[in-house]
């Protein structure tokens, strides 16, 4: 199978729109016809099938190599499609709802008879997105179908966040990966189980605690999240994720801190090593070492962009060693040290 990326073009002009147009269609062509596509979001990419064609979804499964206990998120494209799709949405998250999406928010219901089993990988609740990504809205509304999309990698893998790193995990595996540019978000929606109070955020992302609290009187965190040797309610957070080839460590600390650690490091190794920093702590890194930036320390939401890509990027200069700086578990960053913990198999250094 031939893999082609199709770039959709973001400049506004009559000859953009309609290749876009065309782009559009034929993916919603492929998904119709139960074949698989990458398809871009605001969090990473998606590999998107027919979200209620067990033969669509089985194929995302035997392409990523995704254990088979571990469902599916459906992606819808206006608000009134989950009300087919569940059993009944509380109260409460209406308004939450109305708020906060489109965007990178996961809600877990009790699921309608509509949704294949291979979707909830035979439970009986089902988790549900809406996307804010332009691109992904458009192709969701032309097939008119809930469309299932996990991240667009091999299972394992850090998460794509470009067509390019998408091309990198299932070249000849899927048809067409549509390329809407780099993700804005970079890690993977918050997952937040509404079937019984207190409602329970089982994986962390952009939107934390403190924002859903907004709407919510009752929310917490999955006990697994909290304390190790904890079994996560949601399936896909046991197993090990997000791994670059290269051994991984993450450290935190004052720049004094990682400076101290970074001589000592130096000193002490011969590993061909990639450090991704903050951008304060550039010339840390000695002339000829590899650096990557996570953009400013005050600015988390850089920190998530980059994450990812430059985990891909460290795998492609073929470095042995990672060292990564973390960051404190606030907000978003609560989010990235859940991703951190698992591209690193728990190698955290508080300095
Ligand atoms: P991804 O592979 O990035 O799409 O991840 C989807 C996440 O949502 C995984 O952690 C799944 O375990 C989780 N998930 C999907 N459906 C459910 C569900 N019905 N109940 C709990 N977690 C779910
Ligand atoms: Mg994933």
């Amino acid at each position: 199978m031939k893999t082609e990326i199709a770039k959709i073009e973001t400049t506004v002009n009559t000859e953009a729109l309609d290749i876009n147009r065309n782009i559009i269609k034929k993916a919603a062509k492929y998904l119709r016809k139960n074949e698989l596509v990458a398809i871009p979001t605001e969090t990473v990419y998606g590999l998107g099938a027919s979200g209620l064609s067990e033969e669509a979804c089985k194929k995302i499964f035997e392409v990523k190599g995704r254990p088979a206990d571990n469902p599916l998120i459906l992606h819808i494209s206006e608000l009134e499609e989950l009300y087919d799709l569940v059993k009944e949405v509380p109260i409460e998250a209406e308004k939450m709802l109305e708020e906060l999406w489109p965007g990178p928010l996961t809600i877990v219901l009790r699921k309608s008879e509509k949704i294949p089993n291979i979707v909830t990988a035979g439970g009986n609740t089902v988790a549900i997105r809406m996307p804010s990504h332009k691109v992904a809205r458009e192709i969701i509304k032309e097939v008119g179908l809930p469309i299932a999309a996990p991240s667009a990698n091999l299972s394992g893998r850090p998460s794509p966040t470009t067509a390019k790193d998408v091309m990198e995990d299932l070249n000849g595996k899927i048809n067409l990966i549509v390329d809407g540019g780099q993700s804005s978000i970079g890690i993977e929606s918050t997952v937040l189980d509404l079937t019984s109070k207190p409602y329970t955020i089982l994986r962390p992302g952009f939107f934390d605690k403190v924002d859903l609290e907004n709407y919510l009187k009752e929310v917490e965190y999955d006990n697994a999240l909290l304390e190790e040797g904890v079994i996560p309610r949601s399936p896909g957070q046991k197993y090990k994720h997000y791994a670059p080839k290269a051994s991984m460590e993450v450290i935190i600390g004052n720049n004094k801190q990682i400076k101290e650690f970074i001589v000592i490091y130096i000193k002490s190794t011969i590993k061909n090593t990639a450090y991704i920093l903050f951008e304060e702590n550039k010339n840390l890194v000695p002339k000829d070492g590899i650096f990557l930036t996570l953009g400013s320390k005050e600015k988390l939401n850089e920190m998530a962009y980059n994450l990812f890509k430059n985990l891909r990027l460290a795998d492609k200069l073929k470095v042995e060693h990672i060292i990564c700086e973390g960051t404190l578990e606030k907000g978003i960053g609560i989010g990235i040290m859940n991703r951190l913990k698992k591209s690193s198999s728990g190698t955290v250094r508080i300095l």
